[in-house]
């Protein structure tokens, strides 16, 4: 916790702080290649059928109590990925994921589930903002239809390629006619904190929850930075990285683009250097809710967890 807050909005104009709490919810278990998170010299293909090096994944998403209601950053993942033999559409999916994954889920790590044993009501949430578009972050959307889906334009443009499921982006659960997906356009700021990033969305207009593109895992991927007085700046990295210490180390995982991911990681580590003691949170990082945590003077969650 730091006091250098002092230009944020907040409790000097007698308003309470606009956010309540950063949650970080847990919706299952899984493991990937070492290969995967930590980078590897050898081809993917190889590792992706030969490794037998496995490490544990958490699959988490966060809940932001802010005062205009509830904000989900990313959805979780659907259990029906392990036991609806017709979840992924194309063959060559449903062969090639439990090879990259092995996944630990049951009805029980549902978002409607998960929201509901932290004491969320699901037709609560107005707004989720998707940090990408593969289905362990997106799996949740059709238990919130009534919720603006953000997304940024370059993401959304991956679907209007011929094969996206290559890219492990499932058209078939993301078009459906529920679903109110807003594409959001990065804006040019003067604000210097953000210098070298290309835009910035904010998504309430309060400051409180700032988008960043950090491409690289994705071609549109994005970051969302919180901050209010009181409290340490959180940077929610998406799949960015799957842990700090990587990003920080310049260590890229075995997927995505590794000269965009490059560029990203050291945009953020400048906006490190600008916010000392910035959190940064990545999705699949064991440490998250440590992390959050600590940023927010809170206790750790636990309640998001089925055990
Ligand atoms: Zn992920």
């Amino acid at each position: 916790m730091s006091d250098a807050h002092a230009d944020l909005p907040t409790a000097g104009t007698g308003l309470e702080p606009p956010i309540a709490a950063v949650r970080v919810l847990n919706c299952g278990r899984a493991e990937q290649h070492r290969e995967h998170r930590f980078g590897s010299r050898t081809p993917r293909l190889w590792w992706v059928f030969f490794s037998r090096k496995w490490v544990p994944l958490p699959l988490q998403f966060f809940l932001i109590e802010h005062r205009d209601g509830p904000v989900l950053f990313d959805t979780g993942i659907d259990p029906a990925i392990t036991s609806d033999k017709g979840y992924i559409s194309q063959a060559i999916g449903r062969f090639l994921l439990p090879r990259i994954f092995r996944f630990d889920l049951g009805e029980a790590d549902r978002i409607d589930r998960v929201l509901e044993r932290a004491g969320v009501a699901v037709g609560d949430i107005r707004t989720a903002v998707i940090s990408h578009l593969h289905f362990d972050h997106t799996g949740g959307i059709a238990q919130i239809p009534q919720a603006d889906l953000l997304v940024s334009e370059r993401e959304w443009s991956i679907l209007s390629e011929p094969h996206p499921e290559r890219e492990w982006i499932l058209r078939e659960h993301l078009e459906t006619p529920s679903a109110k997906w807003r594409q959001i356009a990065f804006t040019p700021t003067d604000d210097p904190l953000f210098d070298g990033f290309d835009g910035i969305h904010d998504v309430l207009g309060d400051g409180s929850m700032i988008l960043l593109p950090t491409p690289g895992h994705t071609r549109g991927s994005l970051s969302m930075l919180i901050r209010q007085a009181g409290w340490d700046p959180i940077l929610l990295a998406g799949d960015l990285t799957y842990e700090a210490a990587l990003l920080d180390q310049d260590v890229v995982p075995g997927v995505g683009e590794a000269e965009v991911l490059r560029a990203s990681f050291a945009k953020v580590r400048v906006l490190k250097k600008r916010l000392p003691d910035l959190a940064i949170v990545a999705s699949h990082d064991f440490a998250a809710a440590e992390l959050v945590a600590r940023a927010t003077g809170a206790a750790p969650e636990r309640g998001g967890t089925r055990d």
